[in-house]
Order: C-alpha cells, then sequence, then structure tokens
C-alpha cells in the first residue's frame, strides 16, 4: 500500500503528530486523506469503502458519526481493515468516548460544539475530547469550517469578514489545547473559496508555524472543476512550506470516490515536478457550483446526480457571476448554502431550495430543476 507520496517538496517545520501506523508533519511525506460517504450504520459497504480508498493510498480514511447506532458499527468496521481511522464527531461531541477506542484520529468542528449540552462551556467540552483522545492514542483536529464558525466569532466580526472569525476560532483551540497538555493535534481551515483557503492557511501558518495542517477546499464540487479549484488552493500553498495532509473532496457516486485519493496524489506529484496552474488563483469569474462530497448523512444517493444535473441545466448561464450551492443533507444543508446565489439542500423525498438567503420552499427532485431554472431566469 502506498500511503504518502512526494518527499521533495518544501516543509514547514511543524511538529510530528501520529495517527496510527502514519504521521504527519515533522518534514513527513504529504498525506493524502478522503471520507466515507457510506451509512456508517451499514458497516458491509463502510469496511468496503475504507479498503478501496486505502488500496488507493489513504493514509488516513474518516467516518461520520451521528448516533450510538454509527459508534456501535465502527466497532465492526475496526474489527475489519487495517486503515488509519479517523472519526468525525458532527455535533454530538460527547461520542468521542464510545468511538475513540476504535480510531486513530478524532476530528471536531469548533463550531459545533454548541449544539449539545449548552450549557456546558466548550472549554471543558474541549477538554472532554482531549482527555479522551489521550487516553485511547488518538491524535485530533481541530476543524474549522466556512459553513459552521463558531457563532460568537461570527459575532465578534464583521459579516463580510469570512476569515478572521475562523482564524481567531482555530487560534483559541491551539491554545487551549497546548495549555491542556495535548499536542497531538492538527488543524484545519476550510472554505470553498480557493482564495480564501490560501490567505487563511497563510496567517495561520505565520502564526502557528508548529502546528501540522490539513488542507482541502470545502465543497470544491464535481470534478473536473473540483480538482481545479483544490489544485488552485493547494498549489501556492505547498509550494510555500504550507500543508502536511490534504483531502480533495469531490462529488461522485460512491463507487468512485477513490478518485479523490487519485486527485491528491496527482496534485502533490505535479507540484514536485513543477507543473503548475497558476501561480495565485482569482475569484470565479462566471457561474461557480459548489456541492459537498456527501456523507454518512446524505438521505438520498440521488443528490450526487442531482448536483450533475445543475450543472447540465444550468450551462447557458456559465458566464454569469452566479454561485449555487447544493448540498447532501438537512443539517448543513441550510447554513453551508447561506452565501449563495441559489442554494439547494436534499432530504429524502425533496430538495429545498434558497435564493439569497430566502427560503423558497421544498419541492420534489422531478420538480427541482425547472424550479431552479426559473430562478435562474429571473437573475438573467
Ligand atoms: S452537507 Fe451534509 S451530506 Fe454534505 S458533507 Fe456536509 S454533512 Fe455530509
Amino acid at each position: 500500500m502506498r500511503y504518502l507520496t512526494q518527499n521533495n517538496l518544501p516543509r514547514n517545520p511543524t511538529r510530528a503528530v501520529r495517527i496510527g501506523s502514519i504521521t504527519i508533519g515533522g518534514g513527513r511525506p504529504i498525506a493524502v486523506q478522503s471520507m466515507c460517504a457510506t451509512k456508517t450504520t451499514n458497516a458491509e459497504a463502510t469496511v468496503a469503502q475504507v479498503n478501496r480508498l486505502a488500496e488507493a493510498g489513504a493514509a488516513v480514511v474518516r467516518i461520520a458519526v451521528d448516533t450510538r447506532r454509527d459508534a456501535e458499527a465502527l466497532a465492526e468496521v475496526r474489527d475489519r481493515t487495517e486503515a488509519n481511522l479517523a472519526v468525525d464527531l458532527q455535533e454530538n461531541y460527547s461520542l468521542a468516548a464510545e468511538v475513540a477506542p476504535w480510531v486513530d484520529k478524532i476530528r471536531y468542528n469548533p463550531g459545533h460544539l454548541f449544539h449539545h449540552q449548552r450549557e456546558r462551556p466548550w472549554q471543558e467540552k474541549v477538554r472532554f475530547i482531549a482527555d479522551v483522545a489521550a487516553a485511547h492514542d488518538c491524535a485530533v483536529r481541530v476543524g474549522v469550517n466556512c459553513g459552521s464558525v463558531d457563532p460568537a466569532k461570527r459575532e465578534k466580526y464583521d459579516r463580510r469578514d469570512s476569515i478572521r472569525p475562523m482564524l481567531d476560532s482555530a487560534l483559541e483551540h491551539c491554545e487551549l489545547l497546548d495549555r491542556l497538555g495535548f499536542t497531538r493535534y492538527c488543524v484545519s481551515l476550510k472554505d470553498s473559496d480557493p482564495q480564501t483557503v490560501i490567505k487563511i492557511n497563510r496567517l495561520f501558518a505565520a502564526e502557528r508555524p508548529d502546528v501540522p495542517l490539513h488542507l482541502g477546499v470545502t465543497e470544491a464540487g464535481m470534478p473536473p472543476e473540483g480538482i481545479v479549484k483544490t489544485r488552485l488552493a493547494l498549489e501556492p500553498l505547498i509550494r510555500q512550506g504550507i500543508g502536511d495532509t490534504i483531502r480533495v473532496s469531490l462529488t461522485v457516486p460512491n463507487s468512485r470516490k477513490h478518485e479523490e485519493i487519485e486527485a491528491g496524489r496527482q496534485i502533490l506529484d505535479d507540484i514536485a515536478a513543477g507543473k503548475f496552474l497558476d501561480d495565485e488563483p482569482q475569484r470565479p469569474k462566471g457561474l461557480n457550483i459548489i456541492s459537498c462530497p456527501s456523507c454518512s448523512r446524505v438521505e438520498n444517493e440521488a443528490f450526487v446526480e442531482l448536483a450533475e444535473q445543475v450543472r447540465e441545466a444550468t450551462r447557458y448561464a456559465a458566464e454569469l457571476p452566479i454561485t449555487i450551492a447544493v448540498m447532501g443533507c438537512r443539517v448543513n444543508g441550510p447554513g453551508e448554502t447561506d452565501h449563495a446565489d441559489l442554494g439547494l439542500w436534499c432530504g429524502s423525498s425533496y430538495v429545498n431550495l434558497k435564493r439569497r438567503g430566502t427560503v423558497l420552499g421544498a419541492f420534489s427532485y422531478e420538480e427541482i430543476i425547472p424550479r431552479l431554472k426559473a430562478e435562474l431566469d429571473k437573475m438573467v
């Protein structure tokens, strides 16, 4: 199995963080990782996807856990694979204790620590996660995401400032983890705009050059556009020595999930060989479709097909500076579509539609494309 790629790239002097059988940071080669999009409770399908990703070269495979049933299924997955596993705690931080015995890394999102046990200070929740991780030999990722930033940080800064709230949140969590004596962590700062990803990771690396960074563009969308967006963000960062592990998030069916690893490896190989797309990306000038890579929360697998239909149906508006967001679930969909001109998020039998922050209603999978086009026509 090939876990790691090119080792002749410049690297920042980050500290080494072990995740199961691999180590990121400390001058190690950049690791490529991915995430399962199967239902976690379907252990059979999840094991198959984990192993397929590992065969493609995934150094770490992430699995989302929302419920106790997911946590139980994870024990079975652990039994049936040797891949390094990371768990995504989503909103339910307290499940950390149940899943930690079965994984090598725990990812928590600072913006999601407010959904359960609101009266408990977030600092205590982080302490709990750090204690659990230390007790079970797990690393931690502080995963900050543009669609779910800590509300207190959002309020502190201008609404148009997408960078400072995320950066502040990440730095605050690093300080707390350091104070707690837990240093086996890395950080990610993801946005759907490549330019923002570059800026924010540069700022973070300047303040905390010791902390390993997990790089990626969130909701990059379908290939090939999603790969191009990720490449545009990662090239300048990696050439500068920033980044210890990467993920290329792509909206693809489960049978093609391993393409995320292939794309990540190709990006690193090309950078090492001196092949670049651009020095610095510009904001997308024409129609920009962002869509999530899906995960165990997707309620209807027609989501991927819907994203493809949206791309086809809106080609006539390719030159317009409009952003359309297509998200796979009702949990993160509303927040992740906030900044789009037109936003869709999927339920089991209907799709919600939003136009610049105003919810227009829920439509069946058959109705949604004509309705989307009608809204787009008004903008044209
Ligand atoms: S939007 Fe929902 S389905 Fe898509 S990756 Fe995020 S949590 Fe998963």
